[in-house]
């Protein structure tokens, strides 16, 4: 078995471009600046909508804490829907997303981690999806770190046919309201989505404040929080991953949390898992 530290991160990469992830890149980020010549009410709030439910409920809620760090239990449907919410990201399948981002937690800032900044603030934002060995979905390795979702028929499945449900969101668009809606709500919408993502790994790894002296360099950041629904607690969420809780002070505003309150006071969501942290502050606070 060739160890993790030899696959993952920038010395192992030969530089080889990732050809089909490159152009899908290139279509998406060119297409999200022709949105700006089709200006359009309707549209941009569609992109609104669906920047929530696939930043949020999929990427936050489902793919992050739910089947990376178990942060929380919910009926399978629940799981399965929320994850289909998360494919909308293009981030790839939840197989793919969980296992490197078990990686990143494995391997935080050190050999190993797919995108540390440490190997450059562009590697660690874009330059490991165009680049890295990560991208090459190796399925050996991935059921290595995601024992538990590779034995989910519909995970794999999901995993292999991740792209199915853009391309149904964005033909419903089109067929809904022409192109200023596919323009803003599929292109505009992942694309501003993706570098939202990305800057949780990029920014959060190196500005920011640092709450709790962790191992890697991760810190907490306001504004990367508010573009991802409190995703950009991160120091927090290194400190205390399995927490489904990131904002931990009253003040650091986390909307994944308050989706996945709403889920536990629908009776659909239990066993949710709080940062012990969390209530000394309370007490400390009365
Ligand atoms: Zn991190
Ligand atoms: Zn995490």
């Amino acid at each position: 078995m060739i160890p993790v530290t030899q696959i993952y991160g920038r010395k192992a990469s030969n530089g080889e471009i990732n050809t089909v992830t490159f152009i899908a890149m290139t279509i998406f980020h060119i297409l999200a600046v022709v949105a700006f010549f089709y200006i359009d009410f309707g549209a941009i709030m569609a992109a609104a909508i669906l920047w929530w439910v696939a930043g949020s409920l999929g990427i936050g809620m489902a793919y992050h804490r739910l089947l990376t760090h178990r942060g929380y239990k919910t009926p399978k449907w629940v799981e399965y829907f929320l994850t289909i919410c998360g494919t909308l990201a293009l981030e790839g399948g939840p197989i793919f997303w969980v296992a490197t981002h078990r990686i990143h937690h494995q391997h935080s800032d050190h050999d190993g981690d797919p995108h540390t900044p440490r190997e450059g603030t562009f590697w660690a934002h874009m330059g490991w999806i165009m680049f890295g060995k990560a991208m090459h979905h190796d399925t050996e390795i991935l059921a290595r770190y995601t024992p538990d979702l590779s034995k989910d028929k519909f995970h794999v499945w999901l995993t292999t046919w991740h792209w199915i449900p853009q391309v149904v969101v964005g033909l419903g668009l089109l067929a809904y309201g022409g192109i200023p809606y596919v323009l803003w709500g599929t292109f505009f919408r992942t694309t501003y989505g993706l570098h939202a993502t990305w800057l949780v790994n990029s920014a959060t790894h190196l500005w920011g404040s640092r709450r709790f002296q962790t191992k890697d360099d991760s810190r907490n950041s306001w504004w990367v929080a508010l573009l991802t629904f409190g995703e950009g607690w991160h120091n927090n969420h290194h400190a205390h991953p399995v927490s489904a809780r990131h904002g931990l002070a009253w003040y650091e505003f986390d909307m994944n949390w308050i989706g996945i309150s709403t889920l536990k006071a629908l009776g659909l969501a239990w066993d949710v898992k709080v940062a012990k942290v969390r209530q000394e502050m309370e007490e400390e606070a009365a």
